[in-house]
């Protein structure tokens, strides 16, 4: 992927970031996936007082994508504003191999950004 595209990934999910709704867990998380054709759908947490029914960024990116018809994507950029690197949950992770495949995760940190495909973080992934 080229580095234009990995700016504006990293940007839009920071930009996520504030519009995140966290008010039980305070982790604010953004994320901003990008299709095969350039296209970018961004998510950020969701939580609600029911704490189960709350909504990680990356799911809510990924289900923004799916729910227009998207199917093929390139990359996932992740933020959260901490000076650590923000790594996606589990079921993350399992949602992301599902619908999405072995793309590119960015995950952004105040030092900078790391990038690992998602077959590293998911090893022996379970699938269909
Ligand atoms: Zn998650």
């Amino acid at each position: 992927m080229k580095e234009d595209m990995i700016k504006k990934i990293v940007h839009e999910a920071e930009k996520s970031v504030r519009r995140a709704i966290a008010p039980y867990s305070e982790f604010q998380a953004g994320a901003a996936l990008v299709t095969e054709k350039g296209k970018i759908y961004t998510g950020c947490t969701i939580e609600n007082s029911s704490l189960m029914l709350s909504v990680c960024a990356e799911n809510v990116a990924l289900t923004k994508a799916l729910s227009e018809g998207e199917k093929k994507f390139q990359a996932m950029a992740i933020a959260c504003g901490t000076k650590e690197y923000c790594f996606p949950c589990g079921s993350c992770r399992q949602l992301l191999w599902e619908f999405a495949g072995n793309i590119d995760l960015i995950l952004c940190g105040r030092k900078g950004i790391k990038k690992y495909a998602l077959s590293e973080l998911l090893p022996h992934a379970f699938s269909k």
